[in-house]
């Protein structure tokens, strides 16, 4: 199939409910290609103030409105995504670089998850219930939420922000990344007539568009998916304010291969957990430890996966990795791969097809039995880079992976589903998983540990992060 032409398409602010052109505007790249595909918005400080004034002037209708209204919306906004998945994931994969029938799951997802939160209650708890007093708390909304997300899923991630914070009564104003704008500025452009005005804005622009955002004094609540040393930026910068933050940020998951496991199924599904997204995924296998006696027949099967991966852009029928998805990042991952290179270790890699030159393409590398330390292990590659390395004894596994900065998620593969499970509780991660890879629904609690984040998206804990306690007390007599 081909990509669509949206190179000609305006694409435009959304604040207070209108389209807002600006005086400024950056190319945005196709990765396959380089290729301009469009221009994106660069919003100044006037634009930044109108959008965050907007969400304020909208919060107390908003919130008053009543949760069924709410809803409702959050619902008529998943339908419009759905009615526009053609466009949209063609849109998506011409800005990330991902295969369509990813964008099409993202986009088809977003509406789904738009739908699971919109069926969601903020119930009141009573505290106290006598003939003198009557004492109940609700969960109400913070006002305005900055919701700032990466490039890898541009529009479910802005998804899993916007409907929690909005079902919950905030305003909000999201920021794309400025690699991947497009799509969120077309889910801006939807969204108006749905949304009141100024409930949901939508401001691309540079580099200092999110500081900008984060230090604003009428911003209540910053909701950041990012690395961890901008989750620790925007703490620093928050902090001013004593903002409410929930902060999901990098990981290097790890995947535990005991010698019991089903070698078949556990290659199988590592290899779509790492290389999935051109291993763009936060929750991503990123390093994988293989018991000693079914290292040899694990890493073989990894070989026969990695040659048999098909990498091409991603509009292409059949193709299961696109390139990586901007240049920065293409230079950090073949910057990676050029030090484990030369530093000797043993690297197996595929052979990328003639013709993709022009692209941000890399060839998927499975890295043979790395040391433990070597930097290959230690740091969150974010590309189709996986380490497998050979252990004997778990509980050193355990002790190793525990002892590194990330705790995002990890998995466990095994027959024993007692013994993984024990495995599974001493692992210090928000996340374990026993025979697959990550495992995102809606009604799944989401949370990284240590410097992997800060708080809760998903399920009723991911509600109830957009919200405050009020405790009201009524005397009666
Ligand atoms: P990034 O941290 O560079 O950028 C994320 C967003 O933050 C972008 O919109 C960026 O413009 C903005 N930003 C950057 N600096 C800022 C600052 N000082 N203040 C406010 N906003 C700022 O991350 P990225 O390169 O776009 O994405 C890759 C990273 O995101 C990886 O580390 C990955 O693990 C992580 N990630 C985490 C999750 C998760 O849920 N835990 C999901 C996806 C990606």
């Amino acid at each position: 199939m081909e990509p669509a032409m949206n190179a000609e398409e305006i694409y435009t602010l959304t604040i207070d409910g209108k389209g807002v052109a600006t005086a400024t505007a950056s190319p945005v790249l196709d990765p396959a290609t380089q290729a301009v595909i469009g221009l994106a918005p660069i919003a100044d400080g006037d634009c930044l103030d109108a959008a965050i004034v907007a969400a304020r002037g909208a919060f107390g209708h908003w919130r008053d409105a009543g949760h069924d209204v709410r809803a409702r919306s959050l619902l008529d906004l998943a339908d419009a995504i759905a009615a526009n998945l053609d466009d949209l994931s063609r849109l998506l994969t011409l800005e990330q670089g991902k295969p369509l029938a990813r964008a099409r799951e993202e986009v088809m997802g977003s509406a789904f998850w738009l739908r699971s939160v919109a069926a969601r209650t903020l119930p009141e708890s009573v505290n106290e219930e006598t003939a003198d007093r009557r004492s109940i708390t609700r969960r109400v909304p913070f006002g305005v939420v900055a919701a700032i997300v990466p490039w890898n899923f541009p529009l479910l991630l802005a998804v899993w922000k916007l409907a929690p914070a909005l079902l919950a009564g905030n305003c909000v104003v999201l920021k794309p990344s400025p690699f991947t704008p497009l799509t969120a500025l077309k889910l801006g452009k939807l969204a108006r007539g749905i949304l009141p005005d100024g409930v949901f804005n939508v401001l691309s622009g540079g580099d200092d568009l999110g500081p900008r955002l984060v230090e604003h004094e009428l911003v209540d609540m910053v909701a950041l998916t990012g690395s961890s040393r901008t989750g620790q930026a925007v703490m620093r910068t928050a902090s001013a304010g004593l903002k409410r933050l929930m902060l999901e940020l990098g990981g290097n998951d790890a995947a535990i291969v005991l010698e019991d496991a089903d070698i078949a199924v556990a290659a199988a599904r590592i290899f779509q957990s790492a290389f999935s997204n051109a291993g763009q995924v936060c929750v991503a296998t990123k390093r994988v430890y293989v018991h000693d006696s079914v290292f040899d027949a694990f890493f073989e099967r990894m070989v026969a996966h990695l040659d048999a991966l098909k990498v091409g852009p991603g509009h292409e029928d059949g193709v299961e990795m696109g390139p990586v998805q901007n240049l920065p990042q293409y230079q950090k991952v073949t910057a990676l791969i050029d030090r484990a290179r030369s530093q000797g270790l043993a690297l197996r890699s595929a052979e990328l097809r003639p013709g993709l030159d022009s692209g941000l393409f890399i060839a998927p590398v499975l890295v043979m039995d790395p040391p433990w330390d070597s930097e290959v292990m230690l740091e969150e590659a974010f590309g189709p880079v996986l380490p497998i390395v050979r252990f004997r004894d778990a509980g050193d596994v355990i002790a190793h992976v525990n002892a590194g900065e990330h705790g995002l998620g990890g998995s466990i593969w095994s027959s024993d589903l007692g013994r993984a499970t024990a495995l599974a509780h001493q692992l210090q991660t928000g996340m374990v998983t026993i025979n697959e890879g990550a495992y995102l629904a809606p009604w799944v609690p989401f949370a990284g540990h240590r410097q992997s984040g800060l708080g809760v998206e998903n399920g009723q804990e991911g509600l109830l992060a957009y919200t405050q306690p009020q405790t009201l007390t009524t005397r009666l007599t």
